[in-house]
């Protein structure tokens, strides 16, 4: 290539120019501060084209840190002049897509030879090409030049490409400096918008959290107000406990009944507030609650600010959450003293009057007569030998009621249904056993709130009664016989008149009789009259005392052994009523170890009889002090069993102790006097002895004794012929 040497002054034009440029190039960076490669790039290559006089002007870059920024230069940039682009095969030969991969190639992609220059055929034009690396080593990338001009690379060119690389070298790092602290600063931006952007979440929510905080703490304190003023409210005994029962609020009305501060009840468990009877069930029931969770329900006494306990029913219930965990206990305490105590009142008289029922036989039941239910006590059940879970019909009554009673039965049923009324029945059961039992069974009829008819009913087992009286009533006959022997006393004594009238007109007439005969001549037909008058007396005598005879024909003698204690409880059932009636507090001692005599029974009876009565006359006029009677039996002297009657009566004159045992001594208007001289007898004949003593204090003791016989009966035992008081001389 031929090089031309110019002309001084266009020498020195085109050093001042390259001086220009020179200054241009090197007011890039200034320009370029703050840009971004990609704006770094074009500038340059735009610089470039235009001072050097360039066909085109081509800058690749390699590194990547550049390129691979988002908005990092383009890897290759080519910037072809504008006047060769009009040319049309020019525009063909340098067009941009193809330049480029012309170069590419032509640079290469070696290092170690940063400088080429070369004059190069592109697109059918010689063209002088000349790189330039960016860095010492391409480490930037690498720059290139062409040009149609045949001088080219001048070497105000290669300054200027020199300056320009090392230009663009510093702007690029520059820029990535300036795009990597961009990036990191953006970075930090982002990381700090980031953080901010978390703590301002966290802090919202923490935010939130303490709003939550406080609103709940608020609805708690508000409910915990509210609770007190409901807790206070309750007209009632009310404590609050923690879920693991700890006593945490009690209302005042319980701090007034017991007088205790709430410290104080917190302390229950361990101080006699609870009763000591009672606490230690209700610390293992509370324990039992505790633990389980299950609400607890107790009676207990608790001791109120004086002192007294009173009953109170005691029931606690959990108060869950949502979640079902327990929050609190709440306890109320109702005090149920009064239903309590009437609760064992009536439990009380309840058990009385089973017992009464039971003890006097007695059931009691009631019969709707529309609805045709009946309620039975359990006494009637036991009465009748039904089971007490047997539902009671009238099929089931009729089949326990003696068959010859049910008529009864119907006859009672009919009445009742016809009216309200009331009406007294005796009937009979008949046992499964085949027994007889005796029922008197009264009932009141009355209409129920709804005017219904039911009758309410008492029904007694009197098969005891019936059997006593039954007894009784042979008793009552055999005494009839003794009562009349005793009034046979009586009629004995006017027969003792009777008899003595004619006795003494048979010795009148005997004596008449002897002095007529005496006389001279005798009175004969007078002797006879007189004869004849001693024999009708005689007669009558003989009349009365076999009329009396015959009174007697119930003379058989007795020998039984007899149970003195038995044979008295017997007179007292039969002169109770009397004895009662006369005000008359009766006593018995009755000897366990009491022998056996051997006697008449009902004779023997006969003279307690009339002991009972002459102590319970003696006592008539007493007003001043309780009439006691007592009646005692006991073992006497070793071998002898002892009665003896004892009274607060008035007692007797003790000058005329040995008349009261004598026939027709009396002190009574309506007495005959005969009662005790009958009773020495009677006691005589069974070998006893019967006396009278004064008391220390009021009245006086009657006894008598008798032996009893070897074998433990008595020593009536020896003398089988044992008489009737009327056959003794005591008569
Ligand atoms: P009566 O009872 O008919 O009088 P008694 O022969 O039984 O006949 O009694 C005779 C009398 O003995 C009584 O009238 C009474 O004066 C006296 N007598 C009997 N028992 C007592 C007695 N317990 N206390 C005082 N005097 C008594």
């Amino acid at each position: 290539m031929k090089v031309q040497l110019e002309h001084p002054v266009d020498e020195i034009k085109r050093l001042q120019r390259c001086m220009n440029d020179l200054v241009s190039l090197l007011a890039l960076p200034a320009m370029w501060s703050g840009s971004k490669p990609s704006d770094i790039v074009p500038t340059l290559l735009d610089s470039l084209l235009r001072m050097l006089d360039l066909d085109f002007v081509y800058v690749s870059l390699t590194n990547l840190s550049l390129t691979n920024m988002v908005d990092a230069a383009p890897s290759e940039t080519v910037r072809v002049a504008r006047g060769s682009q009009e040319h049309q095969s020019q525009e063909q030969m340098f067009r941009p897509r193809e330049l480029c991969a012309f170069l590419n190639r032509w640079l290469g992609d070696n290092p170690q030879k940063p400088y080429l220059q070369e004059r190069s055929r592109i697109g059918g034009e010689e063209v002088s090409l000349v790189s330039w690396p960016l860095g010492v080593q391409r480490e930037i990338g690498v720059m290139a030049a062409g040009s149609r001009r045949v001088e080219f690379p001048r070497d105000t060119d290669t300054l200027l490409l020199g300056i320009a690389a090392n230009q663009a070298v510093i702007g690029l790092q520059q820029a990535q400096l300036l795009t990597e602290q961009k990036r990191v600063a953006d970075e930090l931006d982002q990381s700090v918008v980031q953080r901010t952007a978390e703590l301002a979440a966290a802090n919202e929510v923490l935010r939130r959290e303490v709003a939550e905080r406080r609103r709940a703490e608020e609805a708690l304190a508000a409910g915990k107000r509210n609770l007190r003023l409901i807790v206070e409210g309750i007209p009632g005994f009310v404590a609050l406990l923690t879920p693991d029962g700890s006593v945490e609020l009690v209302n005042p009305q319980l701090v007034e009944y017991t007088g205790r501060t709430l410290e104080e009840l917190r302390l229950w468990g361990t101080s006699d507030t609870i009763h000591a009877d009672d606490l230690p069930r209700v610390v293992q029931l509370f324990t039992q609650s505790i633990t389980s969770g299950n609400p607890y329900d107790f009676e207990a006494r608790i001791r109120r600010f004086d002192g007294v306990y009173r009953w109170f029913q005691v029931r606690g219930l959990p108060v869950r959450d949502a979640d079902g965990r327990i929050l609190r206990w709440c306890s109320l305490l109702t005090d149920i003293d009064e239903r309590k105590r009437a609760e064992d009142a009536l439990k009380r008289s309840e058990a009385f009057l089973a017992e009464g029922q039971r003890l006097s036989r007695m059931g009691c039941c009631c019969w709707g007569v529309e609805t045709g239910e009946f309620t039975w006590s359990e006494e009637l059940h036991r009465i009748f030998g039904f089971e007490l879970d047997v539902p009671v019909t009238f099929d089931l009554i009729a089949s326990r009621v003696h068959p010859e009673d049910i008529p009864l039965l119907n006859d009672m049923v009919e009445k009742a249904r016809g009216a309200v009324t009331d009406f007294e029945y005796e009937y009979r059961l008949l046992m499964p056993d085949d027994s007889v039992k005796y029922l008197h069974m009264i009932a009141h009829g009355i209409r129920d709130n709804d005017g219904r008819l039911e009758y309410i009913g008492a029904v007694q087992d009197v098969t005891q009664r019936q059997i006593s009286e039954e007894a009784l009533a042979k008793a009552r006959s055999e005494l009839q016989h003794v009562a009349s022997v005793t009034s046979l006393a009586t009629l004995t004594a006017s027969i003792a008149h009777e008899v003595n009238q004619p006795l003494s007109g048979i010795v009148t007439n005997a004596g008449t009789c002897l002095r007529m005969l005496t006389l001279d001549p005798p009175n004969v037909d007078g002797a006879r009259e007189t004869a004849r008058r001693t024999i009708r007396d005689g007669n009558r005598a003989s009349d009365v005392i076999t009329r009396l005879r015959a009174l007697f024909s119930k003379k058989h003698t007795l020998a039984d052994p007899v149970d003195l204690n038995d044979a008295t409880r017997e007179v007292i059932a039969l002169s109770l009523s009397e004895i009662q009636r006369n005000r008359v507090i009766l006593r018995c001692e009755l000897a366990d170890d009491l022998p056996l005599v051997r006697g008449d029974r009902v004779q023997l009876q006969q003279v307690i009889l009339n002991l009972l009565r002459n102590a319970s006359d003696a006592m008539n006029t007493v007003h001043d002090r309780p009439r006691e009677l007592l009646i005692r039996t006991e073992l006497y002297e070793g071998d002898q069993a002892l009665l003896s009657v004892r009274d607060a009566g008035l007692g007797y004159d003790p000058q005329i102790a040995e008349r009261l045992f004598e026939t027709f001594y009396t002190t009574k208007n309506d007495g005959m006097g005969v009662g005790l001289s009958v009773s020495r007898s009677i006691i005589e004949s069974h070998q006893g002895r019967l006396w009278a003593k004064l008391n220390d204090g009021p009245g006086a003791t009657f006894s008598f004794s008798i032996p009893r016989g070897p074998d433990g009966a008595t020593g009536a035992e020896s003398n089988h012929d044992m008489r009737m008081p009327a056959d003794t001389d005591a008569y």
